[in-house]
């Protein structure tokens, strides 16, 4: 019992510190905002939150590799196969239902109808879908791995958000940032090629784009593999087992940091954000919008599905990952956040721990319910604004895009916001009236990633339980550590 309470305080004791970090952040940022610091001061200002984000990447490529190696090394092919399919159909699924939830809010609350948004054309657009898929198809099979696990791109832009948006074969960029002529607006500067004189440079705190899902593919095929090479295998899924203990060692020491590091990164978030109340009647409806579609898909659709697979209650199961919660509203990175995802998932919610080193990295890689969402409703309130009336077909259109979008996304901050490019340009909309949304986009972005979160976590939950009896002993853990709930 002694354990038991000490393991509650502990637990608990955490998520608390976390929560208040959240909120002394937003205080200590709003209070500081007056004092209008100078960019060199908010860097030094924010370096605590910059090390919780690094300690977070750092942790991601051991993580995934090791997890699945190790987890796939040890099942057998027929249960690989049935989780990889229930795991797959389970995440287009529920991506599908949440772009349906948005499209459904969006068009009865119709956020963006009225005159007071102005659309803001600067260009013709940059990338069909069809190069959009070639591309997620070309990540899945990266031509140089080591490559995939560090690609970067800095330019002295200090962007706002800059990503490569055309085929990996031809290039473009998008740069966002802000617009110098008017300090409340942004512009999109859209690069064909990247240009020679571009000077790239070290930017603090802008974060590298590894290939994620390069790697998963990768980990995952090596996983298979070692599983069927018997006993000559070991060596390398020993190896692969004690790197992921000692992640997991090195995260349960981490997360003491976390509380601390978040007050900064939180607060240095707002001293960088606009005046909210510029942003306009019309953006406050479309944030409601996307803010009630995340609420009605993680809070109610997600939870019922989880009820109605296993017949347990969801909500004490969400509570084991509220931790992983509040480290995504922080960070607005599901994949910073898988290490802290599988903490919670192993610990507090005691999901089988192969399936959590399966379901986890595939879903933090491929399953955004929330940006599918989001990419949903921001496509149709841009239409609105543009007055643009869209048909059954264009709908259709857009949820087909939003999922295969959210899909493509990395699990970075607003990297929804940059694959919205594919949806807009399925339905001839204007790429560049992204710009309507990105003042707001940043704290979207961080409810979304919760729901991200929250969907993957959700995921392992259900797949743990429908696949149980490939599992009954599979932790490795003593009968009465197996799953409680
Ligand atoms: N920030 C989100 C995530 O990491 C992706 C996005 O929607 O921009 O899950």
């Amino acid at each position: 019992v002694r354990a038991y309470v000490k393991q509650c305080v502990k637990r608990n004791g955490l998520l608390t510190l976390s929560v208040l970090g959240v909120g002394t952040g937003c205080l200590l940022g709003y209070m500081l905002r007056g004092l209008e610091m100078s960019s060199q001061a908010k860097i030094y200002f924010s370096f605590p939150g910059e090390l919780l984000m690094r300690m977070l990447k750092m942790l991601i490529l051991p993580l995934i590799t090791s997890s699945l190696m190790s987890g796939l090394s040890s099942m057998e092919s027929k249960a690989c196969c049935r989780i990889g399919v229930l795991t797959v159909t389970y995440y287009l699924w529920t991506t599908f239902i949440a772009v349906v939830v948005g499209i459904v809010l969006v068009l009865i609350i119709k956020p963006g109808c009225g005159t007071e948004v102005e659309s803001n054309r600067l260009g013709g657009p940059v990338m069909t879908s069809a190069d959009a898929l070639l591309d997620l198809v070309r990540n899945m099979i990266p031509s140089n791995l080591i490559e995939a696990t560090f690609q970067q791109y800095q330019t002295d832009l200090i962007p706002l958000v800059r990503a490569q948006v055309g085929s990996t074969k031809q290039p473009s960029f998008v740069y966002l940032m802000p617009d110098e002529e008017n300090p409340k607006g942004h512009s999109v500067l859209l690069e064909l090629t990247p240009s020679p004189d571009i000077h790239y440079k070290s930017v603090p705190g802008s974060s590298p784009q590894m290939n994620v899902l390069g790697i998963v593919i990768f980990s995952a095929t090596m996983g298979l593999l070692l599983g069927r090479m018997g006993e000559r295998g070991m060596p390398l899924v020993n190896v692969c087992q004690c790197i992921n203990e000692c992640v997991m060692k090195i995260i349960n020491a981490a997360v003491w940091y976390f509380p601390f590091g978040i007050i900064f990164l939180v607060a240095g978030k707002i001293l960088d954000m606009e005046d909210p109340s510029t942003l306009g009647r019309k953006l406050g409806w479309y944030t409601v919008t996307v803010l009630g579609g995340l609420f009605v898909h993680g809070l109610v659709l997600l939870p019922f599905f989880y009820f109605l697979l296993t017949r347990k209650n969801p909500f004490t199961y969400i509570r084991g990952l509220l931790q992983a919660m509040v480290i995504a509203l922080a960070t607005s990175s599901s994949s910073a956040t898988l290490p802290i995802t599988m903490k919670c998932l192993l610990e507090n919610c005691r999901v089988d721990r192969q399936i959590a080193r399966f379901v986890l990295p595939v879903g933090a890689t491929i399953n955004m319910d929330g940006t599918a969402l989001y990419e949903a409703v921001a496509a149709i309130f841009i239409a609105q604004v543009n007055e643009y009336e869209l048909d059954f077909g264009q709908l259709v259109t857009i949820s087909i895009t939003a999922t295969a979008a959210s899909i493509g996304a990395a699990g970075i901050p607003q990297a929804g916001l940059v694959t919205m490019v594919i949806v807009l340009t399925s339905v001839g909309l204007p790429p560049d009236d992204i710009t309507l949304i990105v003042a707001i986009d940043w704290i979207l972005d961080r409810f979304r990633t919760m729901i991200n979160v929250l969907g993957d976590a959700l995921a392992a939950g259900i797949i743990a339980h429908l696949c149980r009896k490939d599992f009954p002993t599979g932790t490795g853990r003593k009968a009465s550590e197996l799953p409680r709930n």
